[in-house]
């Protein structure tokens, strides 16, 4: 973890607000996640960071990607396309997932070139890849149970249970192979009964399958959700993996590979934001810090990932409940209504957030003519 005094010695050089990437905490999640789930390739959802030193990073550590539109496709090619010529078709499978279930035909087409690995569930979709990206391995997205994850995915994506075998049964009949089963539990789920859940539903469909006579799948792939260590009420990682290894072990043959999205789980504690004060006001007797960072930027995880984050000053001194403002002229740029912040920090004084590098960076803009933070990599 990044000290306290390398943050502020950060800011001498490079100003706030700053967005901190620790290297080594990527290959650390990264390590932790294989250790425990030594059957599982790891594909990082690009979407929870794109930048590419992470993605090198990851890639250099071992990892897989899953990608959900073309330039976060190329972010990943442009890293791994050095790989040999007679390798890469099982190349751009064993290293990249296509795993947006609704694609438009022009990413079709363009993806087609590849021959890649993408997701479907629904019959719309399979008339598109017939057309338009007919080399493509296909994986079903499963709609599972999302109960008490953080973000909920499930009515957006997936495939009941009831129609999974006719879709598989269709693709195949358009010619198309249908390479295994794909589903997301949610994100930041803590709720670890969500993946035993779908891991069983995976297992009853691949039987379903067999019995009515396609026997080709040879993928599981269980999606991300795996949460980060926000607080103390997340259970160790371990546990859920040891949950996970129990079912896939008695459910799925060895020669049966699996596949993960995690996304959150790599990057989240990697990342720190650190914000300068820039005023203070007191409004309904409440003491207000505005800082150089809000929620069009790298607190944008609190508008779209629904995550609240934890604020800390380097200074020291008694503390009261706090509100915290971004910088812009909109009344929604708020990142806490209720900070337990020392009371004396003045203007220039800086806060800064831990955890905060999945779904934060990403989904920063320019509103107000404010610049997302600076990206610092550290111990590349
Ligand atoms: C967002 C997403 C992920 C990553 O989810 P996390 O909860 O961050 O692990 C993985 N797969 C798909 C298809 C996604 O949409």
């Amino acid at each position: 973890m990044i000290t306290a005094e390398a943050l502020q010695q950060l800011v001498e050089t490079h100003g706030t607000p700053l967005f901190v990437i620790d290297h080594d905490e990527l290959r650390n999640n990264y390590a932790t996640f294989k250790k425990y789930l030594p059957r599982v390739q790891a594909y990082y959802a690009v979407k929870a960071n794109p930048d590419p030193a992470i993605v090198q990073t990851l890639f250099d550590a071992g990892a897989s990607f899953d990608v959900a539109s073309m330039p976060e496709f190329m972010v990943v090619y442009d890293i791994i396309k050095d790989m040999p010529e007679n390798e890469r078709q099982e190349w751009i499978w064993d290293k990249i997932v296509y795993a947006n279930p609704v694609k438009a035909n022009e990413t079709l087409v363009e993806l087609d070139r590849y021959k890649p690995l993408i997701t479907f569930d629904n019959r719309e979709e399979i008339s598109k890849i017939k057309q338009y990206a007919p080399h493509s391995g296909l994986m079903l997205r499963l709609r599972v149970s999302n109960t008490g994850a953080m973000v909920e995915l499930s009515s957006k994506f997936g495939a009941g249970p009831g129609e999974a075998v006719d879709l598989i049964l269709e693709a195949v009949k358009e010619g198309l192979t249908v390479e295994g089963l794909s589903f997301h539990v949610g994100s930041q789920t803590t709720n670890f009964e969500n993946f035993v859940q779908a891991i069983n539903l995976a297992a009853h469909i691949f039987r379903e399958a067999r019995e009515r006579g396609y026997d080709k799948m040879n993928l599981l792939d269980i999606g991300g959700g795996f949460p980060a260590p926000y607080d103390d009420s997340v259970k160790p990682f371990s546990e859920l993996a040891r949950k996970i290894n129990a079912e896939l072990e008695r459910l799925f043959p060895p020669e049966i590979e699996i596949l993960a999205e995690p996304g959150r789980f790599m990057v989240a504690t990697a990342g720190t934001a650190v914000s300068t004060i820039i005023g203070k006001a007191v409004r309904d007797g409440k003491l207000c810090y505005y800082v150089d960072d809000g929620v069009y930027h790298t607190f944008s995880g609190i508008i779209f990932d629904h995550c609240q984050y934890h604020l800390e000053s380097f200074k020291k001194g008694p503390t009261q409940i706090c509100t915290v403002f971004g910088p812009t002229c909109d009344a929604l740029d708020v990142i806490s209504m209720a900070e337990e912040l020392p009371y004396n920090l003045e203007r220039g004084d800086l806060l800064y957030s831990r955890n905060i590098g999945a779904y934060s960076g990403a989904s920063s803009t320019w509103f107000n003519g404010f610049p997302p933070a600076k990206v610092i990599h550290v111990n590349r």
